[in-house]
């Protein structure tokens, strides 16, 4: 972490420009950040990964990444995880309705989904975007959203990635649930009770999240190859300045492949709460990681973002994982994000 008078010669350095990263009052020199000479912004720090896979191996820090906020569990993971609770026991069809299909059930299903990804998609273009409520300060890219442009539908960046997250989006991710739920409804899937299996109900929660990190990382990596990237990622990657709404931006090839990574649940026992959570995360985190800042937002309130996530928007070559489990380390595929441009090991 940087200190004070590093922040500060930082934002001297930029005396052209008006730097835009100034934190507000009342703010630490973490909330500084700097600008380059192409007006990005990046953290006074490098990014790092979780502790868990940090050596030399320190329990009190791992206990602190697992129980502090921001952390593993709070706030986005236990949000989710209640999300889930909350869908399964009020807004999820029964599993007898669901075993015939019937476009009562799946309609709901598709509306229901539709609500949340307004509600969290439009809920950040809202405060960030539309209201611009933080300004440009730990905004990563120095401009807004594209207009005008042929690259995009409606040649507007913004009308072209909600229709791709808000319609496509929705429809892959409500195609994934109502086939587990007709074949959890028909007895096909490996279902375990919450009182039967306890234990298991509740590390598969802690496992969750890093099994979708490393489905994202081979996923990813397979359409980075040159015919796939060609045909089917180039569409997310015309978001070199994300928005929120560019989360989910993908070819419907990449939807589908993205999505699969529910499909675990079709193998491995669980309950479909846990089914639920996979799917809420896959649908609804891209959300923040995507929305172009780097949080602490609002003075801590809001801990959303994901600078390691921009770099790889910026540079394509680098950081095709998350920032838990270090797959691009171990592959040699980091960005830090400070200094000169270079993929690392260490
Ligand atoms: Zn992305
Ligand atoms: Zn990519």
């Amino acid at each position: 972490m940087a200190d004070v008078g590093e922040a500060r010669e930082g934002r001297k350095g930029k005396a052209n420009e008006p730097d835009a990263s100034v934190a507000q009052p009342g703010e630490s020199a973490e909330d500084f950040g700097f600008r380059d000479e192409k007006g990005y912004w990046r953290p006074p720090y490098p990014v790092a990964y979780a502790p868990l896979f940090q050596r030399p191996f320190r329990p009190g820090k791992i206990l602190g990444w697992l129980f502090g906020w921001p952390g593993y569990l709070w706030p986005i993971n236990l949000f989710f995880a209640a999300l889930a609770a909350v869908t399964w026991y009020y807004l999820q069809p029964g599993l007898l309705e669901t075993g015939t299909i019937a476009g009562r059930w799946i309609l709901f299903i598709y509306i229901r989904n539709m609500a949340y990804l307004w509600i969290i998609y439009g809920g950040f273009h809202l405060v960030l975007y539309t209201l611009k409520l933080h300004g440009t300060a730990r905004k990563y890219a120095p401009k807004w959203q594209e207009t005008g442009s042929k690259k995009f539908l409606f040649r507007n960046q913004v009308y072209d990635n909600v229709f791709r997250s808000a319609v496509l989006g929705a429809a892959f991710w409500t195609g994934w649930e109502v086939f587990y739920f007709w074949m959890a409804g028909r007895g096909l899937m490996p279902l375990i009770g919450i009182r039967s299996n306890p234990v298991w109900f509740a590390v598969f929660f802690l496992l969750i999240p890093m099994w979708r990190e490393v489905h994202f990382y081979l996923i990813h990596k397979m359409i980075h190859w040159k015919p796939l990237m060609r045909t089917v990622h180039h569409v997310h990657h015309k978001n070199p300045n994300p928005g929120p709404w560019a989360g989910l931006a993908m070819h419907p090839v990449e939807l589908l492949l993205y999505f699969s990574v529910v499909a675990i649940h079709f193998i491995v026992p669980s309950h479909p709460i846990h089914f639920l959570y996979n799917s809420q995360l896959t649908a609804l985190t891209p959300a923040m990681g995507h929305h172009g800042f780097e949080g602490p937002l609002f003075k801590g309130w809001l801990v959303t973002g994901s600078y390691f996530h921009y770099l790889h928007h910026r540079y394509v070559s680098c950081n095709f994982g998350e920032a838990t489990v270090p797959l691009d380390k171990w592959f040699g595929r980091f960005f830090h994000g400070v200094g000169p441009y270079r993929t690392r090991q260490d």
